[in-house]
């Protein structure tokens, strides 16, 4: 028996065991960490490592350790080259991994490690017991739902039926394997963050044609929502909503959605100056096999051929966990939005010893819950509730 289970060994799941370990609310033994892969956010280094990306779009305070500065000190004691980026203080990618490596070094987090997935979650008699897709079960007093919506990448209706044709050509950053041929022409779709950094990074080294297609035009923000959701300045207001569609509705409208800092937008126009990256503006109509690879016809503009499309359109938007989580749901009467969202206590308490972090604990921390910022408050309220 286990006093605490975390779900999802990924940002949010290893902010929540870091917190608890650091703080002595739970020993090694007593904590058991359920993720599908080898080690600890091992699905945030692979995505971020394939789309190139250099540094983080959070700033310097924004990391797994308890201690907010803890990043700032250990980038001055080893000495690191250009730690930090601009007036944001953006982190090297290289350094804040590395960083999460010696904090979990420090604390144990891989002796908790449990490499499965979970598939079933029940409650009797004061413990929870999870089942996992090797046919295990555990007990624990406590659980943390930290399963993250990155692996369930979104792709938009027409790559659906092509993809199952031609897995080879049409590939979800999110998918969990590699391919991307630098010999080959590319078409990056998608207008955030991710494609953005993805088409920055094929223009500097593939040999190949590298287009970006994008819905619309570029959305410059600094972060993907506004900092005074870090804070009282909108959380105040927030907190006193008690309608959960008002909530919902606040969220969407604050999270700048396929936005893309000034950085990345000016090195993406250079290329595209260079010629080395052709944008486009305008929404794809239709994909269909062609004689070179693929032709993808738009709805203004010429068609498109290329290899190969790399998608970068984001993760599906539904619940986390759903295929399990929905008959947990319904099993114990948990409270849910219109949504479909967990409605949770101010500690993140679901149900009795049942907590969320992340895209679960949206309704309750606001816009900021999906990212660093959100894993630490959601670290710091499960910590100290226990
Ligand atoms: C390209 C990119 C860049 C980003 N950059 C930043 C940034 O600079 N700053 C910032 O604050 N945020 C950033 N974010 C947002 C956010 O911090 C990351 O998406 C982060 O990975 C979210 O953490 P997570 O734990 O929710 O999800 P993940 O890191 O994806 O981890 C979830 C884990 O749960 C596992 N899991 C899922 N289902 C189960 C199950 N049934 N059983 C067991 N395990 C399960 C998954 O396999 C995964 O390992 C970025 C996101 C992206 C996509």
């Amino acid at each position: 028996m286990f006093k605490w289970i975390i779900i999802g060994g990924g940002i949010q799941g290893c902010s929540v065991a870091a917190r608890l370990l650091h703080h002595q609310k739970v020993t090694e033994d007593e904590l058991l960490i359920i993720d599908p892969h080898r080690e600890p956010i091992e699905a945030w280094k692979s995505f971020t490592n394939k789309i190139g990306m250099s540094y983080l779009r959070s700033p310097s305070v924004h990391h797994l350790n308890p201690d907010p500065y803890s990043l700032k000190k250990y980038a001055k004691s080893n000495d690191y080259a250009q730690a930090f980026k601009g007036y944001y203080q953006r982190p090297r990618l290289d350094m804040f991994n590395q960083h999460c490596t010696e904090l979990f070094d420090h604390l144990g987090l891989q002796s908790c490690w449990k490499q499965d997935t979970v598939e079933g979650l029940d409650y009797h008699r004061g413990l929870w017991s999870v089942t996992t897709a090797s046919n295990q079960s555990f007990d624990a007093e406590n659980v943390v739902l930290a399963m993250g919506v990155n692996h369930r990448p979104h792709y938009p209706e027409w790559a659906a039926e092509l993809k199952a044709e031609f897995p080879d050509r049409i590939m979800h950053v999110f998918e969990e394997r590699e391919g991307i041929n630098l010999n080959h022409s590319i078409a990056v779709v998608g207008g955030g963050m991710t494609a953005a950094h993805l088409a920055n990074t094929l223009s500097q080294r593939s040999h190949g044609l590298v287009t970006l297609i994008k819905r619309h035009p570029f959305r410059q923000k600094d972060f993907d929502s506004d900092p005074g959701w870090l804070g009282p300045k909108y959380l105040n207001k927030y907190n006193q909503i008690t309608c959960y569609k008002e909530r919902r509705t606040l969220i969407q409208k604050a999270r700048h959605l396929g936005s893309i800092t000034k950085g990345l937008y000016v090195r993406l126009k250079r290329h595209e100056r260079d010629r080395k990256l052709t944008i486009v503006t305008d929404e794809i109509k239709k994909v269909c096999p062609s004689k070179k690879g693929l032709e993808i016809k738009m709805k203004n503009s010429p068609p498109i051929q290329t290899d190969a499309l790399l998608l970068a359109t984001g993760a599906e938007s539904s619940l986390p966990g759903r295929e399990w989580l929905s008959a947990v749901i319904q099993e114990h009467h948990l409270p849910c939005a219109p949504c479909g969202f967990p409605v949770v206590d101010s500690r993140l308490q679901w149900k009795k010893g049942l907590f969320v972090a992340g895209a679960l604990a949206e309704l309750e921390l606001g816009p900021v819950a999906r990212n660093i910022a959100g894993a630490r408050k959601a670290a710091a309220r499960i910590a100290e509730s226990s």
